[in-house]
């Protein structure tokens, strides 16, 4: 079928505010759609509203910790189509010492950048997530604007509701 290129949507959680105008200006420059979140709380909303493709995750926020909101993503019940549990997640973070990177893998963050860190490594890490993540949502869902398709488990979501389908 033929599914048009979409721009990918990237969370940018991130408190400091020069660091995620920072981010989401050089994102944008890249041709992606950046969302900015200065919370948890924000970002969990955003993440139902938007449908990021990808979330760059700050660990360090005023109302929780960035993990949180990884946790809440891998917790998600895919039936209910309105947030991909395996939506890929970068954590960006000062803490820099091998206990804080370790945690952030188990809690499941897939990749995790410490700064000070390169904007162009960043988007080389950003890139290469995007990419893993499209192959294997070409093996499950398709999406197309508000329209989701899971072909393999026949069911159809449009801005997240699941619409029932006839056999
Ligand atoms: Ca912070």
């Amino acid at each position: 079928m033929g599914v048009q290129e979409t721009v990918a949507t990237i969370l940018v959680l991130e408190d400091h505010t020069a660091t995620r105008r920072f981010l989401a200006d050089n994102l944008a420059a890249d041709g992606f759609e950046p969302v900015e979140a200065e919370t948890v709380a924000d970002a969990k909303r955003l993440v139902v509203s938007e449908y990021p493709d990808l979330g760059i995750i700050d660990l360090g926020l005023p109302d929780d910790d960035g993990l949180d909101l990884v946790a809440f993503v891998r917790k998600a019940d895919r039936v209910s189509g309105r947030i991909d549990p395996e939506m890929p997640l970068l954590v960006l973070s000062g803490r820099t010492g091998e206990l804080d990177r370790l945690r952030g893998f188990e809690r499941g963050a897939d990749d995790y950048v410490v700064k000070p860190f390169s904007y162009p490594e960043l988007r080389a890490r950003v890139a290469a997530l995007l990419r893993r993540s499209e192959r294997r949502s070409g093996l499950g869902r398709v999406r197309v604007g508000a329209l989701e398709l899971d072909p393999v488990a026949r069911q159809v979501w449009v801005r997240g509701e699941q619409v029932k389908l006839s056999r």
